[in-house]
């Protein structure tokens, strides 16, 4: 059984030839976000590049798994709106029905990695998995029995604005708090931006004041890695938030695993002991101790499978 599996990124759009679980081919392309037809047209592309190299292969494409961050009415395939995307009521599961002839599925992209992490990542086995997505904001997805938890209308699972500070810094969301709000790659930078603001003086906020534009959290890390002291703090703090996020996480959900991905990992070694010491004093015993919180192990490829997984349940998870 071969199916294809694509994550339509901000940036990059990814997709794969899934088949008897394992990776036959894989592209990537930039994505145009400019417009829906710039979209589409990269998506068209992937999907015909991936189904003319099945057919060399000798395989034929039965299904087309796809995920998209945004709100997603799954049922129908259809974007309801999308943050990164000029995506509003976009019906793209029939428009790719239509070209390629395949049963198409589209879901959230972080309901997918949690899928993935699920069935042949970090939390392989794992009935019960929440998963979180760390780069510059945060997304995230939920298994409870096996299947992905979409929500009345496909918005569950904003694990990035789970509200964990009232009255705390203002969220891309319009609220005060989020987690994303104090612990994504945008957080990071805004703590930085008020440490340079502040007049503090270190080799951090000189290189921020000298370029704010092209400073990330990325070299907040570079920094702690050097030692700087304001670096290494700022990152503990963001711990020490992401393990109050993910004890509420487990006292509501009661996961056997979380699962832990994106750019932000690259810092991790610097969040994980205060997000352990939070998370063990917030969590309720009998949840907090048999989870075990892991690095996913698929990367940002966990999309892409999770694409293909759904594709070859035929939407059936
Ligand atoms: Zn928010």
């Amino acid at each position: 059984l071969a199916v294809i599996g694509i994550d339509l990124g901000a940036t990059k759009t990814a997709g794969l030839l899934f088949e008897g679980e394992r990776i036959e081919q894989k592209h990537r392309l930039p994505t145009d976000a400019s417009s829906p037809q710039g979209i589409e047209a990269g998506l068209m592309e992937i999907c015909s590049r991936l189904i003319e190299e099945a057919a060399g292969k000798g395989l034929e494409v039965e299904a087309l798994g796809l995920g998209i961050a945004g709100f997603i009415d799954f049922p129908r395939g259809v974007v309801t709106d999308a943050p990164n995307h000029p995506l509003h009521n976009y019906p793209v599961r029939d428009i790719l029905q239509e070209r390629f002839q395949v049963p198409v599925f589209v879901d959230n992209d972080g309901n997918l990695s949690a899928l993935a992490e699920s069935r042949m990542g970090a939390g392989k086995g794992a009935n019960h998995l929440v998963h979180l997505t760390m780069g510059t904001g945060i997304g995230g997805g939920i298994i409870l029995d096996g299947r992905v938890y979409r929500g009345a209308l496909g918005a569950a699972a904003e694990l990035g604005h789970m509200i964990i500070m009232e009255n705390g810094p203002l969220c891309n969301c319009g609220a005060r708090g989020c987690l994303e709000s104090l612990v994504s790659g945008v957080a990071i930078y805004r703590r930085v931006e008020r440490l340079a603001m502040a007049g503090e003086k270190s080799p951090l906020t000189d290189e921020f004041l000298a370029d704010p534009a092209c400073f990330a959290a990325d070299d907040v890390c570079r920094h702690a890695n050097d030692g700087n002291k304001p670096a290494r703090d700022i990152l503990a703090e963001a711990g020490s938030h992401l393990g109050v996020g993910i004890a509420s996480l487990v006292n509501i959900f009661n996961p056997e695993v979380v699962t832990l991905s994106g750019g932000l990992l690259g810092c991790f070694k610097y969040m994980e002991n205060t997000m352990r010491q939070s998370f063990g004093e917030s969590a309720i015993p009998i949840s907090r101790d048999h989870v075990r919180i892991l690095t996913g192990t698929l990367g940002n490829e966990g999309g892409s499978l999770g694409a293909a997984l759904l594709a070859i349940s035929r939407g059936n998870c």
